[in-house]
């Protein structure tokens, strides 16, 4: 260990969240006295909190994470965010490759995997989503979140079921129908919405995870197609885990927050 730099478990590592991954590795790192601090968007009006020290709001671009990184002497960073949250993980990268610091990402699982993801209808956009939805069905139920809405012009004209967790901030379709809903959700009750709102199609993002696959199971019930977003492409220089238990080892061994390595340095 070089002199003056503190052992891994001495500086405290970032954990950027708004997920059940980022929230699930908080309470553990907590549990195993890893000190950590979560960071949060700000998005939502009742987020659920993660163990342990909590910042939220936008640092404020690359060059913002970079001085927080610095301000706080934080040793490592994990960014657990969203799978299509790109921004902030971009800016993840470059902030930790100016201050040299080891970064990992932890993403779910994607649902490609599942034994249906082949009967899929696979989008590289939403707004390429967009089109092929309105090519497949007439009563879509959109599921792609409050942020993508504007790409949906497409279906502009058609009986739309828009689930979002919080308000949508723009104008909307005057045929379209908004419920504000969070997970988790049963299959019991998505096969219940899609029958009451005669929904012939689903739109979603390959999020991953249990929280919101319901209503995939509730489609391939229906024998309703679904049209899925692809995940934007990771960065290939960050090592990458799917994983808790496999983070929390990350953050746990050397190098992962004594100042040593990077972010293409696993
Ligand atoms: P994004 O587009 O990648 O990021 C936009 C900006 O939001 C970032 O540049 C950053 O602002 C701020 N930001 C994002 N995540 C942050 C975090 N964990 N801590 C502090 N600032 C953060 O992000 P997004 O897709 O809007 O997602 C926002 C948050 O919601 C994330 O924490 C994500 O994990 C969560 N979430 C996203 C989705 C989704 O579908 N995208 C779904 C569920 C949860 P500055 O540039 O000012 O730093």
């Amino acid at each position: 260990m070089l002199s003056g730099v503190p052992a891994p478990t001495d500086r405290v590592a970032l954990i950027l969240g708004g997920t059940a991954e980022g929230r699930a590795l908080a309470a553990a790192a907590v549990a195993v006295g890893r000190p950590v601090v979560s960071s949060l968007a700000g998005r939502v009006s009742r987020p659920a909190l993660p163990v342990g020290p909590v910042r939220i709001g936008g640092f404020g671009g690359p060059a913002g994470l970079a001085d927080y990184l610095t301000g706080a002497r934080i040793g490592a960073v994990v960014d657990a965010t969203h799978p299509f949250a790109a921004t902030m993980s971009a800016n993840a990268v470059l902030a930790c490759t100016a201050v040299g610091i080891p970064l990992l990402r932890l993403a779910r699982p994607g649902w490609a995997g599942r034994p249906d993801a082949g009967s899929w209808l696979w989008a590289d956009s939403t707004t390429a989503a967009a089109t092929v939805t309105r090519q497949t069905g007439r009563r879509p139920f959109l599921t792609t979140g409050r942020q993508t809405l504007q790409d949906f012009a497409a279906l502009a004209d058609r009986p739309t079921l828009v689930r979002v967790v919080e308000p949508p901030d723009l104008p909307l379709p005057g045929s379209w129908q908004v419920i504000q809903d969070r997970g988790p959700y049963a299959v019991a009750g998505e096969l219940a919405l899609m029958h009451a709102h005669g929904i012939d199609v689903v739109v979603t993002k390959d999020s991953g995870g249990a929280y919101t696959s319901a209503k995939l199971d509730a489609a391939g019930a229906l024998d309703i197609p679904v049209v899925v977003v692809r995940r934007p492409a990771p960065d290939a220089r960050v090592p990458a885990v799917d994983s808790v238990a496999a983070a929390l080892d990350w953050l746990r061994s050397p190098g992962a927050g004594d100042g040593r390595g990077g972010p293409a340095s696993g």
